[in-house]
């Protein structure tokens, strides 16, 4: 029942083989050599420029024509280059037909360009190997004109599925489980979902796989919790992938684009995945906030630790925390350790993970990182260190004020958006707290995203 070689395939497998021969970067020693001659020098000579206009900074950058730009970038350059046979309509891949060393470069130049003023940005740390990276894999199903099944990705702006059977930076072993249901659901006579007119089954499948543990949880998205033959059909699949570790079927009959509902079944296994991070196990469900990228995640919460430097005694503080990464590895380092975090079920999932890994030394709150903080601030606590991970809209003034008057003597800000970046690295400098280093890290190849850690201290009084 594997699914055969279509001539799409052969396309992507001949595309793959051309873009593997470019991936020339290396991490360590490389690095050195190549991203440090080549942008660094540069970056320096505009670092004396953009260290005169250092308050203004963000105000001056024009949002929209800085994407734009590397958009088009990627766009141009693809027209000659070896591209992805779905590119153009699935529009995941910014920078599709551009080296990877160059959009190392094209990362780095945005950052030097937005924060460069306010510290020295260090090269980019990128990827060894820069394919295949995402562990969460997500197709949603459909039908083409003659009725067999289809799945892919949603056309930008629109509502029609664009059929992937393969994709450079999605994990091989999901794409090729999405292909065996995919050619399952004939003989099981299995409809896929028609959103117009509300018809049919399935809707969408996820899978995540585990890293470290190698244990791969799928989700069947269905309609109706009425799924006819659903042991026999998990059975056929496991006896293709006796991979998968845990099968699910969750329920969604409402018409938003939201992928998941509110009600599961576990139809094998335990219902969620553990991975190992930084020597701490996670537990993931199919909703849980889980970084895509694991490989350049450690690579980040690494340096991120690193730049804490951490003794044993401090006091902690982990905002943003999600499902408690970040805080738990720094935890084995540090005295004590408060995450906070918006999302309930995160908060729960965090709590389960510290007991899991037998963590004595950390709690989380639930609630508002700003709120919080000022409680914390009124309540006249002392922290020592501050990690603050928010999302692409950045922090906020009400954080940033509270955490100017708790006055931790360091700030690790981890951002996935160097935009909102500068612009709190201006209000952070404005309450006392001076850049010290950045460290830019490439957790999305062939995207336009960008990720960095920087490190803050207080300035004297
Ligand atoms: N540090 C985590 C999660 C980072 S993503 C990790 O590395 O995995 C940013 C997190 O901020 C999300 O979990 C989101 O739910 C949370 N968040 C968003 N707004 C928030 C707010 N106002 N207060 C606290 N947490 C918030």
């Amino acid at each position: 029942m594997r699914p055969e070689k279509t001539s799409k395939k052969k396309k992507y497998d001949e595309y793959e083989k051309k873009e593997r021969k470019k991936v020339v970067y290396k991490t360590e020693k490389n690095t050195k050599k190549s991203i440090k001659g080549n942008i660094v020098e540069k970056a320096s000579n505009k670092n004396q420029q953009s260290k005169k206009n250092t308050n203004n900074q963000y105000e001056k950058f024009n949002k929209t024509k800085e994407s734009n730009a590397l958009e088009t970038k990627g766009k141009k350059k693809a027209k000659d280059g070896n591209i992805c046979p779905v590119y153009r309509k699935c529009g995941g891949c910014q920078y599709q037909g551009v080296s990877y060393i160059d959009q190392l470069k094209e990362k780095q130049k945005l950052v030097q360009k937005l924060i460069g003023g306010y510290c020295k940005v260090h090269p980019i740390i990128g990827m060894e190997d820069p394919l295949h990276y995402r562990n969460k894999v997500h197709a949603v199903f459909d039908r083409d004109k003659k009725g067999n099944p289809i799945s892919g990705v949603y056309e930008a702006k629109s509502h029609r599925v664009v059929p992937v059977e393969v994709c450079m930076i999605e994990d091989k072993k999901a794409d090729e489980i999405i292909g065996t249901i995919r050619g399952m659901l004939k003989s099981f006579k299995i409809k896929t979902y028609d959103e117009d007119t509300q018809y049919g089954l399935l809707r969408h499948v996820l899978i995540r796989k585990g890293h470290i543990s190698g244990e791969i949880m799928v989700v069947l998205v269905t309609a109706s919790p009425v799924f006819p033959s659903k042991n026999n059909f998990v059975k056929a699949l496991r006896a293709i992938h006796p991979e998968i570790t845990t099968v699910i079927q969750n329920v969604n009959g409402r018409g938003t684009s939201m992928v998941l509902g509110d009600k599961e079944n576990v139809l094998y296994g335990k219902g969620y995945i553990e991975d190992t991070l930084c020597g701490c196990t996670f537990r993931i469900s199919s909703k849980s906030f889980y970084q895509i990228n694991s490989v350049q995640t450690e690579v980040l919460y690494n340096k991120a630790i690193e730049l804490a430097n951490l003794t044993g005694k401090e006091r902690v503080i982990d905002a943003y925390c999600g499902i408690g990464t970040i805080g738990m590895v720094a935890a084995k380092k540090a005295g004590e350790v408060i995450g906070v975090e918006l999302n309930k079920d995160a908060v729960k999932d965090a709590y389960s993970n510290a007991k899991r890994n037998n963590m004595e030394n950390i709690k989380f709150y639930q609630g508002d990182a700003g709120e919080f903080l000022c409680k914390l601030a009124s309540g006249g606590e002392d922290v020592d260190v501050v990690f603050m991970d928010p999302p692409r809209s950045g922090s906020t003034e009400t954080f940033i004020n509270a955490l100017a008057v708790m006055a931790p003597k360091k700030v690790v800000y981890i951002s996935c958006n160097p935009e909102t970046l500068a612009r709190d690295l201006a209000y952070l400098k404005k309450k006392g707290y001076q850049a010290k280093e950045a460290y830019p890290v490439d957790m999305f190849p062939y995207t336009n995203h960008v990720e960095c850690v920087v490190l803050l201290s207080r300035a004297m009084k």
